[in-house]
């Protein structure tokens, strides 16, 4: 770990002259949202020395100079809805928080791009798309909460993925402050760039480790004028995963094919207090298809339908939008409201391999007496797995959650797969990130780290350790 400063009184009063007074917090009350994510547990809790909001990219560059002046660490935060603990002052220092940057800066219709500040809230960034009559594409579940900028860092994927893409590909441009303070814009209203590396690519899904966003130029499309949702059940997971590639395969690309486990679906149940359909002995695919004209995207429902029946389907339903987004979307706080603390896997698999990861995950609970509750962006390969602790006591739980992950992963290593499809590693999962990830991958990103951010302030401590 490198020799960090603390924050001191002198960095107190230059960090108020740059932002005003009533932008630098230390009080532990204040700072308490800031000290952890999504992620519960007491290991992943950490007071920053100080939580700083600036209000423009000026005000940032300014604070990062300082900060790396001073050796002392700055996590660039969003929302705060992570599921990888990376927007957590691990080793001390500031947060510098987005949340005041949060204009709307420009609607360009001509070459159809939206640019905005890192904290407009996702649902926000849809919204002023919407209305203009136009698309953006990215849509996490956390979408209510969640900030772009968040979006960005981690690379997000959700709910529209399949035939839009992550976050990723959403992504033209971005303006940066880099670890040693200079502000740069990479990319930008372009559609192509072939001007050298992949720069904006690269700080997509950087997880805050480069440096920090302070702009972002958004790809728009037209808005699709329909949408329509089937609800297909099936009697095991197997027969509905089996689904996916065969939905794929019929030449429509829908919008997303998200697969809930029974476990998952009964524990939304209780949760929300709702009956669901088959809840007893079903398990979900849902899929939605958009497009312009209604006539063809009810053609492609009756394909699906028909497919789905030939397969054992127990019932294909036209969905209630409202109603079965709310479940899907509520899985991860089901399980937070029956057990406080679990583990949220996020698995990435070649689609082909999702029905032996799922098998795999079911054997494992068994072996381990862990209950574990699956959902999938199942047409993405990735699977989301909470290992839920319950009632097993702690000392329990935490000698085996790395015995169960260390299975886990080693075979989804085995068949072509990854440690994360959109949530990031960040510091919960780095043990498992040095373990498993490819070395000299590993050794290209130390060199990047390294040469961008050579005093290592920025984030630290996140996606790996330098030696
Ligand atoms: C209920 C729920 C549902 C979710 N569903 C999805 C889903 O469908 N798909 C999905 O991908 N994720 C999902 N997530 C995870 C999470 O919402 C996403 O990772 C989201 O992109 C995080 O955004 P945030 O603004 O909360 O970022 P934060 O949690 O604040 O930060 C996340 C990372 O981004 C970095 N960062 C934030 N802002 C900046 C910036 N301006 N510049 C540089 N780095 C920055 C931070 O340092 C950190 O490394 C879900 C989480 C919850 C709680």
């Amino acid at each position: 770990m490198a020799n960090y400063n603390k924050v001191t009184q002198n960095m107190l009063r230059e960090l108020k002259e740059i932002i005003g007074e009533r932008s630098v917090w230390t009080s532990p009350e204040k700072m308490e949202p800031y000290s952890h994510d999504a992620v519960t547990g007491e290991k992943y809790v950490k007071y920053p020395e100080a939580v700083v909001l600036p209000g423009n990219a000026e005000q940032v560059a300014r604070i990062v100079k300082l900060a790396n002046r001073n050796l002392v660490p700055i996590v660039p935060r969003g929302a705060g809805t992570g599921y990888a603990c990376a927007a957590v002052a691990h080793e001390g220092g500031l947060i510098l928080s987005t949340e005041k940057m949060d204009r709307i800066l420009e609607f360009d219709e001509q070459n159809m791009v939206l640019v905005v500040e890192p904290g407009v809230r996702t649902s926000e960034v849809q919204k002023a798309a919407q209305e203009k009559g136009y698309l953006y594409a990215g849509e996490p579940s956390s979408g209510d909460s969640s900030f772009i900028g968040g979006n960005v860092a981690t690379n997000a994927g959700g709910l529209k993925a399949v035939k839009y893409g992550t976050t990723r590909q959403q992504v033209l441009g971005v303006q940066l402050v880099t670890p040693e303070g200079e502000l740069v814009t990479l990319g930008g209203k372009l559609k192509k760039d072939a001007t050298g590396y992949g720069m904006t690519q690269l700080i997509v899904g950087s997880e805050g480790t480069l440096g920090i966003i302070t702009k972002v130029y958004l790809r728009l499309m037209p808005q699709p004028q329909q949408v329509m949702d089937l609800l297909a059940i099936f009697p095991s997971s197997a027969a509905a995963i089996g689904m996916v590639a065969k939905i794929m395969q019929t030449g429509i690309t829908p919008v997303c094919v998200e697969f809930m486990d029974n476990r998952g679906i009964r524990c939304v149940e209780d949760f929300l207090g709702e009956k669901l359909p088959h809840s007893d002995n079903g398990h979900y695919l849902i899929v939605s298809v958009e497009g312009d004209h209604e006539t063809v995207l009810e053609e492609q429902c009756m394909a699906i339908d028909e497919l789905c029946a030939e397969n054992g389907s127990l019932a294909v339903l036209v969905a209630d939008p409202a109603k079965i987004w709310k479940a899907r979307k509520s899985f991860g706080e089901a399980n937070r409201a029956r057990s406080l603390i679990f583990s949220a896997e996020d698995i990435v698999v070649p689609m082909s391999r999702i029905a032996d990861v799922v098998e795999k995950l079911s054997e494992l609970g068994q072996k381990y007496n862990m209950t574990i509750h699956c959902v999938a962006h199942a047409a993405d390969g990735n699977i989301h797995a909470d290992i839920m602790k319950e009632e097993l006591p702690l000392e329990v739980w935490n000698r085996q959650l790395p015995l169960i992950q260390n299975e886990i992963y080693q075979f989804v290593y085995s068949v072509g797969g990854k440690l994360s499809g959109e949530h990031g590693i960040g510091y919960k999962r780095l043990e498992l990130m040095e373990k498993f990830a490819n070395p000299v991958e590993l050794k290209m990103m130390r060199a990047i780290k390294k040469a961008l951010d050579p005093n290592n302030i920025m984030n630290p401590g996140k996606i790996f350790r330098l030696e």
